[in-house]
């Protein structure tokens, strides 16, 4: 694996005031260079001869220099690698960029300095480690059954290497859940969890190692919630079909995002949440979560929130917020995404002399 030494190495060839933020022109690339923009970097956009005039037009986030491959998995190239080192360049990652060029590979080939903990690609990328970690954290998670046998409420089906919820689908009971595994044909390669019912929020946030600890139960950094969404998925349309049931709206694809804001008492609970996942981060991968991530969670009112996943990277419900959001006014008097806090933080890094301890 690239080891913190090797990022190292390359670092102290970088000329820190020439350095340059880089992405993948997929996801959240707008907002990455709007935001590295706004704090004066220079910015790189990877993308395909398809993508690169879409990504040319928009004149305030368009990338200052593209790098063009004819798919994403040349970003592996020795010479592309070369190149982007030669313009210092940081990478962002992604939703898309890990899912084009896999965890794995990231971990094993791609050495170049990324914003983050590299680390984290192997906690949050890994359904049975995830669970570990919020375990270990005391969140609440969904149940997970290990055969349909076991199956006594209604349950979740989630496949291995699903994008955005494709293919999910529920099942009432383990006889229900028996027969649509049957007619479906599938035998492995699938995830049974608990279904969780109540109304889902997807809250942003941001840790700062460079910034005094703010919030009670995470001593290495400062936490900030940067905004909250719920995302849109074809299921949340299937009343359009009533009086039927229309089979096809049963479908959990995610397909957009809409803001939310959460009633104010609930705030606590999350925040505590989010501190103990990345207090718990620490000991697991030091120097755990940095920068930023997303709790997927559901709330019950008689069961609190039920965290289902953790995103440990920016996600596209930040592209809301473009120029800040309802909770990102309350540390900022300034717009601020998530795009431009990244920036921020590279900025702040280079001032202090720590640059170090937010790439890898
Ligand atoms: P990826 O794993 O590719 O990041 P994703 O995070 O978009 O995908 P999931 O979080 O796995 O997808 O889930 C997709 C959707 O399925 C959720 O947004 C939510 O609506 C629904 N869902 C997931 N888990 C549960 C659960 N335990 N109970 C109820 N609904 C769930």
């Amino acid at each position: 694996m690239i080891s913190r030494e090797d990022i190292s190495a390359i670092l102290s060839r970088y000329d820190e005031n020439n350095l340059k933020i880089a992405t993948v022109c997929s996801h959240s690339a707008l907002q990455i260079f709007h935001g590295a923009r706004m704090e004066s970097f220079t910015t790189i956009g990877i993308a395909t001869a398809r993508s690169r005039p879409y990504y040319e037009s928009f004149p305030l986030a368009r990338p200052d220099i593209f790098i063009e491959v004819g798919s994403y998995d040349e970003i592996l190239r020795r010479d592309v690698q070369e190149k982007l080192r030669c313009e210092n360049a940081i990478i962002i990652p992604h939703g898309s960029f890990v899912e084009y060029i896999g965890a794995e590979n990231i971990l094993e080939h791609f050495l170049v300095p990324m914003f983050g903990n590299r680390l984290t690609l192997l906690w949050e990328g890994d359904r049975r480690r995830q669970r570990e970690w919020l375990e270990k954290a005391g969140i609440p998670t969904p149940r997970i059954y290990s055969s349909p046998s076991e199956v006594d409420r209604r349950v979740i089906v989630k496949f291995h290497g699903a994008k955005g919820g494709s293919r999910y689908f529920t099942a009432s009971d383990r006889f229900d859940l028996g027969s649509k595994l049957q007619k479906l044909g599938y035998t492995e390669g699938y995830v049974i969890e608990e279904y969780i019912v109540g109304v889902r929020y997807y809250p942003h946030f941001f840790l700062s190692l460079l910034e005094k600890p703010n919030v009670s139960g995470v001593d290495y950094g400062r936490l900030e919630l940067l905004g909250i969404d719920r995302r849109l998925e074809v299921i949340d349309e299937m009343h359009r079909g009533w009086p039927d049931v229309i089979e096809e709206y049963m479908d959990f694809t995610v397909t957009g995002n809409q803001p939310v804001v959460l009633r104010e008492k609930l705030l606590v609970d999350l925040l505590e949440i989010a501190a103990r996942l990345a207090s718990t981060s620490r000991k697991l991968f030091y120097p755990g979560l940095i920068g930023p991530f997303c709790i997927e969670t559901i709330y019950n009112p008689k069961r609190g929130f039920t965290v289902f996943e953790v995103s440990a990277r920016i996600v596209a419900g930040t592209n809301l917020y473009i120029y800040g959001s309802p909770y990102s006014a309350f540390y900022y008097d300034e717009p601020m995404s998530t795009g431009r806090r990244m920036a921020r933080e590279i900025r702040e890094a280079i001032r202090k002399n720590r640059l170090e301890s937010i790439l890898y």
